[in-house]
């Protein structure tokens, strides 16, 4: 999938600062952050959205959850706090249709989320 944006930074074609990688999940900076800590966990696999998981997903889901978790601790946000977002299609305001999590941190978030 070369013309996704996500896929093209984890094939390493376009440039992404990244903070995590493995054979299953690439972790890099936000080129927009919205937080002070704003990172995306995305699985190597092209997934468009959580709309397109299938049942043998569970275990990369699972994993990318892990990773933010990880990536929490190595940013040191494990113990301020911090937030995990799923947008999935229009209404939540997804742009990238490469499936991501959202890790948002270093700062106080309200809620409701707008
Ligand atoms: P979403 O609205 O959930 O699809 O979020 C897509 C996110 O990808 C946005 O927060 C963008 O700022 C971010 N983004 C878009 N292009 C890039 C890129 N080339 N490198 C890093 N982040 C990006
Ligand atoms: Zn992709």
């Amino acid at each position: 999938m070369l013309d996704c944006t996500f896929c093209r930074i984890i094939a390493h074609e376009m440039e992404g600062e990244l903070v995590y990688e493995d054979d299953e999940v690439v972790a890099f900076h936000d080129i927009n952050p919205q937080a002070p800590v704003h990172v995306l966990i995305v699985p190597r696999k092209h997934i468009a959205s959580l709309n397109d998981l299938a049942p043998e997903d569970v275990h990369l889901i699972g994993k990318m959850v892990l990773v933010a978790k990880k990536v929490a601790e190595q940013m040191g946000i494990t113990a301020d706090g911090y937030r995990l977002i799923w947008n999935t299609g229009e209404n939540a305001g997804q742009w990238i249709y490469h499936v991501h999590i959202h890790l948002l941190g270093g700062r106080r978030m309200t809620w409701p989320p707008g």
